[in-house]
């Protein structure tokens, strides 16, 4: 059995192309007007009200009904006995991918510039960055549809490797259903809290604290829309890592990979919901014909074929290209959060590509490793945003202060300019602070 479904072509020498390729791109999330004003009457009760306001809307939402915000945190024994209680094989499984993000995240730290620096001027002034780690961090696991382990470890390991002190996690339990993977993903990850609470009130309870959860400096992790508005209006009472939108694939090939295994990658983000995007760019139209009989082929094989046909319809793209050049000329516009280039010479290509938030190289690197174990975060920005922001990493969990240190000798020239600055600029305390240090 075959479906028959027709991704929709587009050529780049056709007119108009960039045009109508830019205007097809995913949007940021978090722009709903209708969930917006549901959000901030959410946001709203979370402050006045705290810990009532959250029982409130778990009863609502998550149809979770008890007494007292305490009877929803889950003691780290029992995150514990849920890894434990894991067969060998997921225990395993669990273990690998945990070391893998760690040992990456733990270079990283490294080499990413996440360490203080300082260095000496010839008169003895001193200056530099001091580097330290955020004091308690919330993340935002989802849990409203499906359960997600993998974002757990994306998430909590690199706050831990960045020396966070307190990780508080927030994951939604609808009905009640704990996820035995979630909480044994906390539990490795050396998350210090629990609360199964979810949606924009675990959003607003992180931000502004309540009697049982502690308010954090920073909420970081992907959720769906009221989640993703939540943590807009909350930015500048905390931090927020970035405003996530439906998943994207961009695949650039040149024809030399078996088109059932980029038929997949590109299904590998479908699925994850109608308004993912999957883009096939390549200069051979035979190719793409391939491409496409793959699709059909293996499509009523996927147990979510459902979700994965609307968002091929609804979003999906096959772009016949003039030459590899060019396509990645197309890439860097399109600034994708995944990028793979499935060609027989992918460094040469991946040199070309400014914007992409991972960039996946080679036929034997498929996205999905990325997703959940090869060690690189996630959490990528989406909706183009690539063109100006990074994955998910230590350096989102530490902060710098300026380090300055002048010496005696080092005020008489600096305080002569700052002196004549202040002066211009009308501000007389700042003038005299400066000349009071000059030797006369
Ligand atoms: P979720 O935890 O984000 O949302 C569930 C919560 O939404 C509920 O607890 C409820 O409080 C709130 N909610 C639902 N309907 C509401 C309504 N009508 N009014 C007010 N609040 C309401 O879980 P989800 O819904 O399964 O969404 C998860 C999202 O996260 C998906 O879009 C998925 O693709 C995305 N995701 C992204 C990544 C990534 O790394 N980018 C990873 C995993 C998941």
């Amino acid at each position: 059995m075959s479906s028959n479904i027709n991704v929709k072509r587009l050529n780049s020498q056709d007119a108009g192309f960039r045009e109508i390729l830019l205007s097809s791109l995913s949007l940021p999330s978090a722009d709903d007007e209708a969930i917006d004003s549901a959000v901030v009457k959410i946001l709203a009760a979370v402050k006045d009200k705290g810990d009532e306001a959250v029982l409130g809307f778990t009863k609502q939402f998550d149809r979770l009904n008890v007494a007292s915000v305490s009877e929803l945190e889950i003691p780290r024994k029992d995150l514990e006995q849920a890894y434990l209680s894991l067969s060998a094989e997921q225990k395993n499984a669990l273990d690998v991918a945990a070391q893998r993000v760690r040992a990456y995240h733990e270079k990283q730290k490294i080499e990413a510039g996440c360490h203080s620096w300082e260095y000496e001027e010839k008169d003895g002034t001193r200056l530099g960055q001091k580097v330290t780690p955020l004091d308690r961090v919330g993340i935002y696991v989802p849990g409203g549809k499906a359960a997600y382990p993998s974002s757990v470890l994306m998430n909590a390991i690199p706050a831990k490797v960045a020396g966070v002190a307190e990780v508080i996690m927030v994951v939604p339990t609808p009905d009640g259903a704990r996820n035995p993977l979630v909480l044994a993903a906390a539990y490795l990850a050396g998350v210090d809290r629990v609360f199964t609470i979810g949606g924009a009130q675990a959003v607003g309870a992180l931000a502004y604290g309540t009697k049982t959860i502690p308010s954090v400096d920073k909420i970081v992790g992907p959720g769906n829309a009221y989640v993703a508005a939540a943590k807009r209006r909350v930015f500048g009472i905390v931090g927020i890592d970035m405003i996530a939108g439906p998943s994207e694939i961009l695949v650039l090939c040149d024809g030399s990979t078996n088109p059932d295994w980029v038929a997949m990658d590109l299904f590998s983000q479908a699925e994850h919901d109608e308004q993912a995007q999957s883009i096939l760019l390549c200069p051979d139209a035979a190719y793409i014909e391939q491409v496409q009989a793959s699709i059909n082929k293996l499509l009523p094989e996927m147990p979510r074929a459902k979700v994965i046909e609307a968002s091929l319809t609804n979003r999906a793209q096959l772009i016949q290209v003039k030459d590899m050049a060019e396509a990645c000329e197309i890439a860097n516009a399109i600034a994708a959060e995944h990028l793979e280039i499935c060609a027989t010479d992918p460094r040469k290509w991946a040199d070309q590509i400014r914007h992409a938030g991972a960039i996946f190289m080679g036929n034997y690197t498929s996205e999905s490793l990325g997703d959940y174990c090869a060690g690189p975060n996630h959490v990528l920005p989406t909706a183009r945003t690539a063109r100006f922001s990074s994955p998910l990493g230590v350096y989102d969990f530490i902060k710098r202060s300026s380090m300055i240190e002048v010496s005696e000798a080092g005020a008489q020239t600096l305080g002569e300019v700052a002196s004549t600055l202040a002066h211009g600029e009308g501000l007389q305390a700042h003038a005299r602070a400066a000349e009071m240090r000059l030797k006369k």
